[in-house]
């Protein structure tokens, strides 16, 4: 194996993902001097509040146990109770987990949500594990964070290989838990919950509707459309499928999409849809799939394309490849997939990035009108959601377009003032105790 392909899947089989932390932290620092953000805020804002590891004993289907451990990080709740996902994977570390929760701070600030940043899982494969196991895992690993989590308090949700299944055990577990008169009154201590079990119609749709609403966005500031675009994926689960539904819907073609399994192309574009059911009886995996031919995974990056969107793991393009891509337009699907010495190559050559805390905001948009729905004793349809979730994600666009154009920065940077402003707004006023 080369060392470029070695450093690939690495990147994506996920053995090791260094320097989201530092990525994160000089996005923010970068942010935070422009702003001339409060000193003491920007000291608060460099720590996360509360870090749980947990290990907790499981046994598996032959009798013998395992021991797991998990995580949450709590970075900040100045706007709200903490949220964000719980990711299965074998990247998953305090440090990662340290990253992905102050990126969903900004994320939450940014969307204008009542809550903070949160995020946490358990660092395992999950396909190793048979369903049963995965609900016993899911189970304990609640009960082990039964105390720090709530529906006031920190509200997890499906992220990386955690799904409205997980989500569905995460919320019975909880809900056994407490007294009886209160049980049914906790449903929304997660979100992302199958429909039957309180979850929000379109909730699975929700983080790829943005990732694909904010490129058609920025296409028409241009004066463009979709229709006959290129795109190329990385990542097709949850977020790559979707946004992939919605762009072709529109006359976009997928004419490339990688996986850890493979990386596939066709220039007359792969049908999202007959992968998507090839993916179902597979394992998920996109390999074994026929439409479309087989490309090096170092390859991945350099096909030509107008749109590129990472939806996997962070970190993904570097400086090493971003020379390589040629999309006019990369969409960040997944959190922190740009290095920041990538980016400043990119903008450098007039790429435009739709940043992680905007594109694939409407993941946690979602989980926010699920949670009202499950306070308020309501049930939301479809065309509702999908309604309020345009208006919403295409409010903060909006916002983030006009400060990127008016101060003549990156919409990355744009997006971290408006989303950095409200939380220091909040810190002012109130002052620090005591
Ligand atoms: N895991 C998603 C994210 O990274 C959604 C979080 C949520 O809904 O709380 O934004």
């Amino acid at each position: 194996m080369s060392e470029v392909k070695k450093i690939i899947r690495r990147g994506l089989n996920g053995k090791v993902q260094q320097g989201m932390m530092r990525n994160v932290m000089k996005q923010f620092n970068e942010a935070a001097d422009f702003l001339g953000i409060n000193s003491n805020v920007r000291k608060i804002l460099s720590h996360s509040n509360n870090e749980l590891v947990v290990r907790f004993p499981v046994r598996m289907d032959n009798g013998e146990v395992e021991v797991f451990t998990g995580y949450r990080v709590q970075h900040n709740n100045s706007l709200g109770p903490y949220k964000g996902g719980l990711r299965y994977h074998k990247t998953v570390d305090l440090d990662a987990a340290r990253a992905l929760a102050m990126w969903m701070t900004w994320k939450t600030s940014l969307a204008g949500l009542p809550y903070g940043g949160a995020k946490g899982g358990i660092q395992i494969d999950p396909s190793a594990y048979s369903p049963a196991e995965l609900e016993r895992i899911t189970r304990r690993f609640t009960y082990a964070l039964a105390d720090n989590i709530g529906p006031d308090h920190d509200i997890p949700a499906p992220d990386m290989n955690t799904n409205d299944q997980t989500m569905a055990w995460m919320a019975d577990t909880y809900m056994s838990m407490r007294p009886p008169a209160e049980r049914s009154a906790n449903q929304h201590v997660v979100t992302g919950k199958p429909s039957a079990s309180g979850g929000l119609e379109g909730r699975d749709r929700a983080t790829g509707y943005g990732v694909f609403l904010t490129i058609k966005l920025l296409l028409e500031k241009k004066g463009q459309d979709l229709k006959d675009k290129r795109f190329i994926v990385q990542g097709f689960g949850n977020v790559g499928y979707w946004a992939a539904v919605f762009l072709e819907r529109m006359g976009a073609r997928m004419v490339a999409v990688q996986d850890a399994s493979k990386t596939l192309y066709d220039d007359s574009g792969i049908s999202v849809e007959e992968l998507h059911e090839f993916c179902l009886k597979n394992k998920s995996v996109i390999n074994g799939f026929s439409g479309g031919s087989t490309l090096k995974d170092k390859d991945f990056f350099s096909v030509e394309c107008d749109i590129c969107i990472p939806a996997a793991l962070g970190n993904q393009i570097t400086k090493e490849n971003a020379f390589e891509i040629k999309a006019s337009l990369i969409a960040e699907g997944a959190n922190g997939p740009t290095e920041d010495a990538a980016e400043k190559l990119l903008i450098s050559r007039g790429t435009q990035i739709i940043p992680d805390i905007l594109c694939n905001s409407g993941g946690v948009i979602a989980s926010y009108y699920e949670w009202l729905q499950n306070r308020n004793g309501e049930l939301w349809n479809m065309e509702e959601v999908m309604e309020k979730l345009e208006r919403k994600i295409s409010a903060s666009f909006e916002k983030v377009y006009d400060l990127s154009t008016s101060e003549g920065i990156s919409l990355r940077m744009a997006a971290y003032g408006i989303a950095l402003n409200r939380i220091e707004n909040a810190y002012v006023q109130r002052g620090i105790f005591p």
